[in-house]
């Protein structure tokens, strides 16, 4: 596996692996690899010829600075994974090769990128990641890029901007990768103390109780999202909402695939997570 710092060495690269007739896969993340990272690169793995993973913590993307600055950084130990996994390529260029001076164009996806995560951490936030997300599409011209479900909203507004400017990548989604006890993996969970971490299950209990009233026949929205929130006593929930997995609004009666997001702070560490509901048919 080769570290590639520039987009003029990375265009040289995928330019030969075109030339060989190679198929391209793109894994774009922030690095401080887990589990849910891996899971991506290996389906990248399995399906592409070629595989880039990107490594770059976009600032224009983080509302907080203390945030920004506390995010976990592992660039040795991200390397040596994507090396085991069988990555080609890890592009981690730095902020003056994605952002250089004069940097003007910003990729906003209207309404979709205002609620929830949006309204939490500011109408800049999903700019930030359609900004640097296209860019990145422009750089390696992928076949497939992949995505975890765990960033929900994240898949619903690229998948809105590929679709809305004709951009040629297909985008795969991946499962959420949990750890037993049901707390989805994120690179944030590093910074969780002992009494934080087994507080930090209430996440996934929560959306597991809502799973559980839809598939027991409740379809009212309200009522499934009491029977979550009852898990979230112990924590600082900033929000717990039931919508449309695609256009993200509300919803008040589930009449099929339904998304139950919800997020919480943690101690310092705010986190994630969401699950499908599914209803149960009708009888007739
Ligand atoms: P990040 O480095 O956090 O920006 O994440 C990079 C990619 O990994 C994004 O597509 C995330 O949705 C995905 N990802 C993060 N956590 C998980 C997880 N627990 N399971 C599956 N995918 C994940």
């Amino acid at each position: 596996m080769r570290t590639i710092r520039t987009t003029g060495e990375l265009r040289a690269w995928l330019g030969n692996a075109r030339d060989e007739g190679r198929t391209v896969g793109l894994v774009p993340t922030m690095g401080a690899f887990h589990a849910g990272h891996h899971a991506l690169m290996r389906a990248a793995r399995a399906e592409q010829d070629a595989v880039v993973v990107s490594l770059f913590v976009n600032p224009a993307q983080f509302n907080d600075a203390g945030d920004l600055a506390a995010y976990p950084r592992s660039e040795d130990d991200d390397a040596a994974e994507a090396a085991e996994l069988g990555v080609d390529v890890l592009f981690a260029p730095p902020e003056s090769e994605i952002y250089p001076e004069g940097f003007a164009t910003t990729v906003n996806v209207a309404g979709l990128s205002d609620v929830l995560e949006g309204a939490e951490r500011g109408p800049g936030h999903f700019a930030g990641v359609c900004t640097v997300v296209n860019k990145l599409l422009n750089i390696v011209g992928p076949d497939v890029a992949y995505f975890g479900q765990k960033d929900a909203q994240q898949v619903a507004v690229i998948k809105r901007m590929v679709r809305d400017l004709d951009m040629p990548a297909r985008i795969e989604v991946l499962p959420t990768v949990r750890e037993p006890d049901g707390l989805a993996l994120s690179s944030r969970n590093v910074r969780l103390s002992s009494a934080d971490r087994a507080r930090a299950v209430a996440l996934s209990r929560a959306l597991q109780a809502a799973a559980d009233a839809a598939a027991t026949g409740e379809r009212d929205a309200a009522g499934i999202r009491a029977a979550a929130a009852t898990h979230l006593a112990g924590v600082d929930a900033e929000y717990l909402a039931i919508v449309d997995p695609e256009s993200f609004a509300p919803l008040t009666t589930i009449t099929g695939p339904a998304l139950v997001a919800v997020a919480a702070r943690v101690g310092p560490v705010r986190l994630i997570d969401n699950a499908v509901l599914q209803p149960v048919p009708v009888a007739t």
